[in-house]
């Protein structure tokens, strides 16, 4: 049996097996079969469905400084913006309005939001929404932070461990950031009750089939509820501005792999595809995504929440997107639904 095979059947593999397997991404032949099959898989467990979350870039202040990001704190060129409370919840009503059920709080590690904003902010929306899901992406906390953000009605919590090998951590981040705490933040989460969200950048620099394959047997053990990739992009004011943009053909190749390896897993195509190629998230679609993400945060903020360089979709207006969104999606026989989309055990 090949290892393809091997892994549709077995739905995991080894991770001398998964590096093999990467390797081959630009065989066509493999990747059509395996994009064909994710698609199956993909049908059988959520049939044409695709899910939003709405994203909400609540703030990009941040007090870390990791090497591949445009708003680490250490880029003095970006301007700097943080929403009101009253601003998120305007974002969070257009969405309502345009059938959105799960909004993303998104931001940097911005100390201005503590336990006691934050939880008040996830309160409020709750409350307002009740049959709303809420996700977090607000990186590294302590457990305690987690567990009074559970209390106050998070649902979600998206944090990707961006690299499950510590050496290739080592040369992404600071040394005050570290692979281990990643780790624990990641599980706490779970322990909280949370449904978790992991993932890495496709191409990030110094990555190599083999980090990829750690990063599989990562996903495979810990089982994640959703799984977060998308090509590393180069922002022009980090140092790894002159580094080439990860491969979309290897991030859909990785899409598939993902959806067979993790069935159940809610795995969208990402804004950063989209901004790599102009039809990367219906391509997503097609090697087993089934979730997407739209924007919505206000417009004035979009261009300044710049992880990397020319963003798609800065410049629309929240229902210019989901229109633009369902047409891309019905052009590929998906639909965009209103749900919440949970997971599907
Ligand atoms: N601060 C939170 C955290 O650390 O999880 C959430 C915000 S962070 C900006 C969201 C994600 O953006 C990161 O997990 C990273 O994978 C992605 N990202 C940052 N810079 C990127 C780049 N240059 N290209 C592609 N993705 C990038």
């Amino acid at each position: 049996m090949n290892i393809a095979d091997k892994l549709v059947r077995e739905h995991r593999l080894t991770e001398t097996e998964y590096a093999e397997l990467i390797r081959s991404y630009e065989d066509k032949n493999l990747s059509k079969y395996l994009a064909d099959e994710a698609v199956r898989i993909r049908k059988e467990v959520y049939g044409d469905a695709v899910y939003v979350r709405g994203l909400i870039e609540f703030t990009n202040i941040c007090r870390n400084d990791c090497f591949y990001c445009g708003i680490r704190k250490s880029n003095p060129h970006a301007e700097r913006y943080r929403l009101t409370k009253e601003e998120i919840l305007d974002c969070c009503g257009s969405g309502y309005q345009l059938g959105y059920r799960t909004f993303v709080l998104q931001g940097g590690e911005d100390g201005y939001y503590t336990d006691d904003r934050l939880a008040d902010i996830v309160r409020t929306i709750k409350a307002r929404y009740p049959d709303c899901a809420l996700t977090l992406s607000v990186g590294e906390r302590s457990f305690e932070s987690y567990r009074l953000l559970r209390e106050a009605g998070a649902d979600r919590y998206l944090l990707r461990h961006e690299t499950a090998d510590a050496k290739h951590y080592r040369r992404l981040h600071p040394p005050e950031l570290s692979l281990e705490n990643r780790m624990r933040c990641l599980r706490d989460l779970r322990r909280l009750g949370y449904q978790v969200g992991a993932g890495f950048m496709v191409g990030s620099p110094y990555q190599t089939a083999e980090c990829l394959a750690e990063d599989l047997v990562f996903l495979q053990e810990f089982q994640p509820e959703m799984v977060g990739i998308g090509p590393f992009i180069p922002h022009h004011d980090t140092e790894f501005a002159n580094e080439p943009a990860g491969s979309v053909e290897l991030t859909l190749f990785l899409l598939s792999v993902i959806r067979i390896m993790l069935p159940h897993v809610l795995l969208p195509a990402t804004t950063a595809l989209g901004t790599l190629s102009p039809v990367g998230r219906e391509r997503g679609m097609l090697a087993g995504a089934n979730v997407v993400m739209p924007n919505l945060s206000p417009v004035k903020n979009r261009k300044q929440y710049e992880l990397y360089d020319n963003k798609i979709c800065t410049g629309e207006e929240a229902a210019e997107c989901r229109g633009c969104l369902a047409n891309r999606m019905k052009s590929v026989g998906f639909t965009l639904v209103t749900d919440r989309g949970d997971y599907k055990p």
